[in-house]
């Protein structure tokens, strides 16, 4: 029903409009609405996004409704056993799916790759499930046996951005599906496609159809998702400010929400750091998705006298050529917001070691490597959430000064110290106010089975995204305590 995308290089390919999956069929939607998606490379549109309302939403909620009851009384093994397959397909059809990332996005091929193998790593967890998620059992006094089972919540949804239109829906479809729920996938407007080839593989792995439903929009059928009685749970990945107010808005109607929002990374480089590493590694996680990524390295805190590193890690950025190693930006607004960013911290005093503005490009949008030294606080690029390739230098002479300049952040993603110390990593580790920590690591991303989270105004709501934690938030503990027989010794709590 949605054919394989056929790119296979970076030259310009159209495809099949973004519409809606109800139930198995593709449905352009009620609004009526149209918005064209654009390949960034070309800023060429190469396709068209339905944009849903609240009944496009309800007719996804009642699809999933009708499913439900036969899905969820799978046994978990038979349920794992689709999602074994889909991994299969995924691997089959790896530079296809990467293509599409690429051509909706805008990253390179290398980086696209990266984040579909990431996606079949959260299949594969999702695989294991049936050998992790068996039940507790305990004879709790004479004659008494407890044990807690885990069971699926019903119909459930994620919203998810952007940056990656891969793996971020695979951080949520597949234990939401082995855990026995039906999904809502709202993908982002922008890059509403690679949802279509993860439903339309999904159906070939097996999967029946109202199990997963795609609603294709934006705010409306966010807001839609969030008020909906039928839907019990909803995940989201996106913006802070955005992030907030779903998960508010969820909350209120009584929903299970979890809600990841933005980023300000910070790391922290002493002088005994190793500089070929740490160059090596900061360039790569500033530059990487062209800083499209919320685990992206943005104010790198130099300890002291780092100089030999930061004059190496110019260097290395500065070899990096745009449109061949650095990939393009989402869209003409973000583009012009970074290079705001960029001026304004030039206006009030920073050095730009390294300038990427593309003045004199013509096709796509595109920002290259940029370094900023000597930024301060008082410089909003700092401290708010540019997400391109920008790397802000903050000099300060102490271990302290940089853990209380980290500690300010409101946000909480994540932080790395570079060092060839244990004492310094284990204090760093221990004060920085971040959910995912790295040692000598540019992009600290917890792979599975560990759960992906960070944490203070980097997300809302209890619990991680990813491996168990994932599970737990998609199912239900029910506790059942029984008996038998009557025991003499039995307790009032028998
Ligand atoms: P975004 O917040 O603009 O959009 C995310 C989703 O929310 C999209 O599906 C969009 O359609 C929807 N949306 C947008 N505005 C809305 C509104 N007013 N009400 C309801 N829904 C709305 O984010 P984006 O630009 O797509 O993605 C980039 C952001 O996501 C960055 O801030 C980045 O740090 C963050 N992000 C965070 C993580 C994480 O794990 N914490 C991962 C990836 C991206």
């Amino acid at each position: 029903m949605i054919p394989p995308f056929e790119g296979d290089s970076y030259d310009f390919r159209s495809y099949v409009p973004a519409s809606n999956v109800i139930g198995g069929v593709l449905d352009n939607g009620n609004a009526g609405e149209i918005l064209e998606i654009l390949n960034p490379r070309y800023a060429k549109a190469m396709s068209t996004c339905a944009m849903s309302n609240a009944s496009d939403v309800d007719a996804a909620v009642q699809a999933a409704i009708k499913a439900f009851p036969a899905w969820s009384a799978l046994p978990i093994r038979e349920r794992a056993q689709v999602l074994y397959r889909f991994r299969n397909l995924m691997l089959d059809h790896l530079d296809e799916l990467c293509w599409l990332v690429t051509h909706e996005n805008g990253k390179t091929f290398e980086e696209s790759k990266g984040e579909v193998l990431k996606g079949v790593e959260c299949v594969e967890f999702s695989c294991s499930l049936p050998n992790l998620a068996a039940g507790r059992e305990l004879e709790v006094s004479s004659g008494v046996v407890c044990k807690e089972i885990h069971e699926p919540l019903g119909v459930v949804a994620g919203v998810t951005p952007f940056n990656f239109p891969n793996m971020v829906p695979l951080w949520m479809i597949p234990n939401a599906l082995v855990a026995g729920n039906c999904f809502i996938h709202k993908p982002s407007e922008q890059t509403p496609l690679s949802a279509l080839r993860i439903a339309a593989l999904l159906k070939e792995a097996g999967l029946p159809d109202g199990v997963l439903n795609v609603v294709q929009g934006a705010k409306a059928a966010v807001e839609a998702l969030c008020d909906h009685p039928g839907i019990r749970a909803l995940a989201f990945v996106g913006s802070t400010p955005v992030a907030r107010l779903v998960y508010g808005r969820a909350a209120q109607s009584g929903k299970r929400a979890l809600c990841l929002g933005g980023a300000k990374n910070h790391l922290i480089m002493v002088p005994d750091a190793e500089p070929a590493m740490t160059a090596q590694n900061v360039v790569a996680s500033f530059t990487g998705c062209a800083g499209q990524r919320c685990m992206a390295a943005s104010v790198l805190v130099a300890v002291g006298e780092v100089d030999h590193i930061v004059d190496e890690i110019v260097s290395q950025a500065a070899a990096l050529k745009v449109g061949e190693n650095v990939g393009a930006i989402v869209n003409s607004q973000s583009q012009k917001r970074i290079e705001a960013y960029i001026a304004q911290a030039e206006e009030m005093g920073a050095t730009v070691r390294l300038d990427g503005r593309q003045s004199d490009r013509k096709d796509g949008y595109w920002v290259g490597p940029t370094v900023l030294d000597h930024m301060t606080p008082s410089i909003p690029g700092c401290v708010e959430e540019i997400f391109g390739p920008v790397l802000s230098i903050v000099r300060v002479e102490s271990l302290e000064e940089a853990l209380d300049l980290e500690n300010q952040s409101p946000f909480g993603n994540a932080s790395s110290v570079y060092t060839s110390s244990g004492y310094v990593a284990e204090k760093v580790m221990a004060r920085v106010s971040a959910g995912m920590c790295g040692v000598n690591i540019g992009v600290p991303v917890p792979r599975e089975p560990f759960s992906f989270g960070g944490w203070n105004h980097s997300k809302f709501g209890h619990g991680d995204v990813t491996g168990w934690d994932g599970f737990r938030f998609f199912s239900r503990p029910r506790k059942i305590t029984m008996k038998w027989e009557l025991h003499e010794d039995a307790t009032w709590m028998s």
